[in-house]
């Protein structure tokens, strides 16, 4: 559902110099290659073509009205001839939204036998995109370039993941986080400037007081509660326990459905796409006050659940990681394996098949799960609350796979992206909480090495399907530092290119 009216728009940069019969054909021309995007099945978003601009003014209102319908979330430019690219300045100065230049042309193969040219004025990309890149360059404007013939599948693809890019930073632009409680004390690095946030990455982050969501908690009824228990039942493995009424693992499930309506009920009215929670935030201090209003443990069932519905999520007031979470699940819809919150818990020292497990107290997305996650009820002695609290346990899928974090350097936000491999991970029978188990890429040394020369987080937010491809169209819309570490990446060279990156940050503040 994230991709339904939604638009790219397709502006085709032309100029009358040929006639107007030439504007003619390359309009048909444009109409053939949009229709072909559109029937391709290979883009998420259906592709809206705007017509030929001819001249600065036509350009400028265009750009206008991208900028102004909330449906376009992104567009694409091809120049199939010679289009004079002082036409484009105040256009491209005024767009706002995200750019893919696609360097392609109508005509495949040279047709060397009957080329004239006629044909030579319908297919002058070869230039024409040239002129246009010079003055993207010019101008600074960020954007994506694609080259190839459009009725190329593997080009398609990269249009395709630059379209989830742009959909998912549509939806961080008037994305809502809530923090329930403030970070957790002391900590760093899921801290941050929340003034730049939304000045550079679009969403705004607010508190809402415990209090404030325990009213919603009082007002949860018990036959809603009932409901979403059996559902629950219905639809994971569960200890047998649960299912008995007389039973402490009964009330503990009983209390998280209550919480995940709760929680539910305030984001929806609060318009909330992404949240964070801390432990030792629960509502009313004291469980014997008589007037006791608050949750029995951190709600860790509902995060998991909110999650794989694509509520962004951070532990512990990570609001960097809850917004980083909700983007990843946007562009990662309908692609195959999940998305989750992560934290790297403890090292696996073997050799080269050093690893890292993936884990967290609670809350860990169940769209990563290899098999049906399991309800269980286990005491969690964290936080102000040390009580029995539910949660879901699984291992996850083993494969290729690629985590990534935003941290504050203070004078820019910085994304580090790891390609990781996924391996299989083993059930934790006295640590019962979900996992994943990974090498980052390039080895164990490397990877966590250049992660902490970084200054990269705990926290991630991890997807089998995303590429480094995406979150480089993602750095780029946003215009935000982003280092890669991949099959590639030597200790020794990531640090000259820190280094540089530094100074480039400096000169362009
Ligand atoms: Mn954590």
């Amino acid at each position: 559902m994230a991709f339904e009216n939604i638009e790219l728009w397709w502006v085709t940069g032309a100029q009358l110099l040929y006639g107007g019969d030439a504007v003619v054909k390359v309009d048909a021309h444009s109409k053939e290659m949009v229709e072909g995007l559109n029937a391709s099945g290979v883009l998420p978003i259906k592709v809206v073509y705007k017509g030929t601009a001819n001249s600065s003014r036509e350009v400028e209102a265009v750009m206008k009205e991208a900028n102004n319908d909330p449906r376009c979330v992104g567009v694409i430019t091809w120049m199939h001839t010679f289009s004079p690219a002082k036409m484009w300045i105040h256009g491209l100065q005024q767009l706002r939204k995200p750019l893919l230049h696609f360097h392609t042309q109508y005509n495949a193969e040279i047709p060397w036998e009957t080329m004239d040219m006629d044909f030579m004025n319908l297919n002058q990309s070869a230039h024409g995109d040239r002129e246009f890149g010079h003055i993207c360059a010019r101008l600074n404007v960020r954007r994506k370039v694609v080259v190839g013939h459009w009725k190329d599948k593997a080009v398609l693809e990269k249009i395709a993941v630059w379209s989830r890019v742009a959909a998912a930073w549509a939806d961080a632009q008037d994305m809502l986080v809530i923090r329930f409680g403030d970070q957790m004390n002391n900590v760093a690095v899921t801290d941050g400037d929340k003034v730049a946030a939304e000045m550079q990455l679009g969403y705004h982050v607010d508190y809402c007081p415990v209090s404030e969501l325990m009213e919603y908690h009082k007002k949860v009824a018990d036959e809603d509660v009932q409901a979403l228990f059996d559902i629950y039942l219905s639809t994971y493995d569960f200890d047998p326990a649960i299912a008995d009424a007389s039973t402490p693992e009964h009330r503990s499930v009983w209390n998280a459905a209550k919480a995940e309506l709760a929680l539910r009920a305030c984001l929806r009215d609060k318009g909330a796409k992404a949240f964070t929670t801390n432990f030792d935030d629960l509502g009313t201090d004291d469980i014997n006050d008589p007037h006791f209003e608050g949750f029995d443990q951190i709600p860790g069932l509902a995060s998991q659940r909110l999650m794989a519905e694509g509520y962004g999520f951070g532990a512990e007031g990570d609001w960097k990681s809850a917004a980083l979470y909700r983007t990843l699940w946007v562009m990662n819809q309908g692609l195959p394996g999940g998305c989750s919150f992560l934290e790297d818990y403890t090292l696996n020292f073997d050799g080269n098949e050093s690893s890292i497990l993936q884990a967290h107290m609670l809350e860990i997305c169940p769209l990563i799960a290899e098999n049906k996650p399991r309800l269980e009820v286990h005491f969690l002695g964290i936080g102000i609350r040390k009580a029995l609290t539910a949660r879901l346990v699984f291992t996850s899928n083993p494969g290729q796979g690629i985590t990534a974090t935003i941290v504050d350097m203070g004078n820019r936000f910085r994304l580090i992206v790891n390609d990781v491999e996924c391996l299989k991970s083993k059930p934790l029978p006295k640590l019962p909480v979900a996992s994943a188990l990974w090498k980052p890429m390039p080895d164990f040394a490397t990877g966590a090495g250049a992660w902490i020369l970084a200054g990269g987080t705990h926290h991630s937010c991890f997807s089998y399907a995303i590429t480094s491809e995406y979150w480089d169209d993602y750095a780029e819309m946003a215009g935000i530092e982003m280092l890669h570490i991949d099959k590639d990446t030597t200790i020794e060279n990531f640090k000259k290119e820190m280094r540089l990156n530094e100074v480039y940050y400096m000169l362009k503040k």
